[in-house]
């Protein structure tokens, strides 16, 4: 749906306490570092802003559904349309959260009407090495099976984090490129 230039809207789906949150900060803090004005309509749950993946810039509304785990339905369903691409997050530390990630991504096939939406499952929290309950390659193994693209990530140590964002933006050009 997106032309060339205009935001790609990447929606953050997944259980409570996997880190969407911190992945929301992440993404709009980088302002801080860069250039000061760069992040716009900075709310709690909505964020745009441009950045450069390999070269060229791509702008990016993040939309953090943190209703998706209280049921409020409408919301969700509404989250499950309203993006471009997703990231798919559950904790390593938690299986429920795993199990969760599973659920969400049927939920999504039937709710997402377009083929080919790009979604990255996505382990966060990898950092906790001793409390691991998902293993690599279950992570892995469930992305092969959902056909879609996967990566384990530290939010508390900025680790993979803008990876996940860059390769949710390779994607969506791929996609707009074969069309
Ligand atoms: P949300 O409910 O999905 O938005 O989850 P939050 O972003 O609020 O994170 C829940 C808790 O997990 C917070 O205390 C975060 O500081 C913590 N957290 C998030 N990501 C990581 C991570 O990668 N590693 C560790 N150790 N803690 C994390």
């Amino acid at each position: 749906t997106a032309e060339p230039g205009s935001p790609y809207r990447v929606v953050l789906l997944g259980a409570s306490g996997v880190g969407k949150t911190a992945f929301a900060r992440i993404f709009a803090g980088a302002a801080d570092s860069m250039d000061s004005d760069d992040c716009e309509l900075c709310g709690d749950d909505v964020c745009e802003k441009e950045i450069e993946v390999d070269g060229e810039p791509a702008t990016i509304t993040l939309l953090d559904t943190w209703e998706a785990e209280t049921g409020r339905g409408c919301a969700q369903e509404h989250d499950m349309q309203a993006g471009d691409a997703y990231l798919l997050l559950y904790s390593v530390t938690d299986r429920a959260s795993f199990l969760r990630a599973s659920e969400l991504r049927i939920t999504l096939r039937r709710f997402s009407p377009a083929q080919h939406t790009p979604i990255i499952l996505v382990g966060n929290k990898c950092d906790l090495v001793r409390r691991r309950e998902v293993s690599v390659s279950e992570g892995r193994d469930c992305a092969a099976v959902f056909d879609c693209k996967f990566i384990e990530t530290s939010a508390a140590m900025q680790h993979n984090v803008w990876e996940a964002f860059h390769g949710m933006v390779r994607q969506l050009r791929l996609r707009r490129d074969t069309k």
